[in-house]
């Protein structure tokens, strides 16, 4: 199974050739594809590795002995060295394989029920997606813990004094994205993890839009767990990976109960599968960890050096164009920030706005983003958000800039 891919340069020509999505028409126009904070296209290279799973290698991973299963079984453990080596974890057996960043999430607010006490408390940052809230908001009704909330100023970066202050004996778990989906703010996560760990605190990083953008190095870092999706990083849906500190992953309970997870099981009492399979009940994702693996070959073929230099390079042109745009607001404007605009236009829906984009091949995002209290803090029912990857254009974001002009005229 050949996964490489050869790309010695950046080459946006090649590179888009590398996927078949944007050769469509939407309504008749070439698609325009800036949705991808919510998902990103999937390379030839990685669809080939879907493709010669199921034409292959299709089989139930860890119990059989025939070739086909044990095929399939070396592919999806040889993905998870990828992914280890990848984010740099020490041991293959700290990366846990999810269906996705909401599900590794719930793995750990489920595992602390028991960890916590009355009054403990937790800290979630005033910057994050609906995803790394609520399964919090439900740990703290069932342990009694309280959940404090680290505010953003209006350029919707963190207020860290505000977090040192936040912190204390008491804290247990602190919670923060390491960019923002609504707005692309990056979070400085290595300041926040040491002072957390002073006082004793566990953090979780979720990595969904940092891992698109950013290769991390979960060690270097110290993070106690960082979860994210394969579908934001060019592989399919339905797959994502959970990392933890060994030390961590022995302390916590697993989540689900059933085929894979089991050590000897009576109906007396059953003893529990060491890591990572503790944690992996059930006939996983197989062909999607495998594809992940392909992913994560394939951007970093390209090279994230490259990849956040151009992505860059098309974050500043498209704040440049579209500031320039008469009664159009960009909402978040932090200092360190990547390729995501979020942005309305005075007295215009952002829905309107979408819509009207969507006639003319353009793929935004319109709405709250998974992050109501973002909305609620600049007191907007949503904004329109256009977020860029490696294989978008100047000329495709002149192409949004000429949609929102025209939605802008034909609106107000
Ligand atoms: C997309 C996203 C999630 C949820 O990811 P799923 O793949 O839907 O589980 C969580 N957090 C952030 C910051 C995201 O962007």
């Amino acid at each position: 199974m050949n996964t490489t891919v050869k790309h010695t340069e950046f080459n946006i020509d090649t590179i888009r050739e590398d996927f078949p999505i944007l050769n469509r028409k939407v309504n008749g126009k070439p698609l325009v594809y800036f949705d991808n904070a919510a998902t990103s296209q999937t390379p030839k290279q990685v669809i080939d590795v879907i493709v010669d799973y199921y034409s292959n290698y299709n089989a139930n991973i860890h119990r059989g002995v025939h070739t086909l299963s044990q095929e399939a079984t070396d592919l999806y453990e040889a993905a998870r060295l990828k992914i280890q080596q990848h984010f740099n974890a020490k041991h293959s057996y700290e990366i846990i394989l999810t269906s996705g960043t909401t599900h590794g999430i719930n793995l750990i607010a489920n595992g602390f029920t028991n960890l916590l006490e009355k009054g403990d408390e937790v800290l979630v940052s005033a910057l994050e997606h609906h995803s790394n809230i609520v399964p919090w908001q439900m740990l703290c009704e069932r342990s009694g813990a309280i959940l404090k909330v680290i505010p953003m100023n209006e350029k919707g970066e963190l207020i860290i004094r505000d977090y040192d202050a936040l912190l204390s004996k008491r804290t247990k778990l602190v919670f923060v994205n390491h960019i923002s989906n609504a707005l692309g703010t990056i979070n400085p996560i290595e300041d926040m993890i040491k002072k957390a760990h002073q006082v004793g605190a566990a953090v979780l990083v979720d990595g969904a839009q940092s891992s698109p953008h950013i290769k991390p190095d979960v060690q270097a870092l110290d993070v106690d767990f960082y979860v994210a999706s394969a579908h934001k990083m060019c592989g399919p849906t339905g797959v994502g990976l959970l990392y933890g500190k060994e030390k961590w992953l022995n302390k916590l309970p697993p989540y689900q109960g059933g085929g894979e997870m089991i050590d000897q099981v009576t109906f007396e009492k059953t003893t529990y599968a060491g890591l990572p399979h503790k944690f992996e009940a059930g006939t996983p994702n197989i062909c999607g960890g495998i594809a992940f693996g392909a992913a994560i070959d394939y951007m970093n073929a390209i090279g994230f050096d490259a990849i956040a230099t151009y992505e860059h390079e098309l974050l500043d042109y498209a704040t440049a164009q579209l500031s320039a745009i008469e009664g159009l607001k960009i909402y978040g404007t932090a200092d360190e920030k990547t390729s995501v605009v979020s942005f309305n236009i005075e007295g215009i829906h952002p829905y309107d706005i979408g819509a009207i984009l969507d006639k003319l091949g353009i793929a935004v995002r319109t709405g709250h983003h998974c992050a109501q209290p973002i909305m609620d803090f600049f007191k907007i029912p949503g904004t329109v958000r256009a977020s860029f990857a490696f294989y978008n254009t100047k000329a495709e974001i002149d192409a949004l800039v000429e949609g929102v002009k025209k939605a802008k005229m034909m609106l107000s």
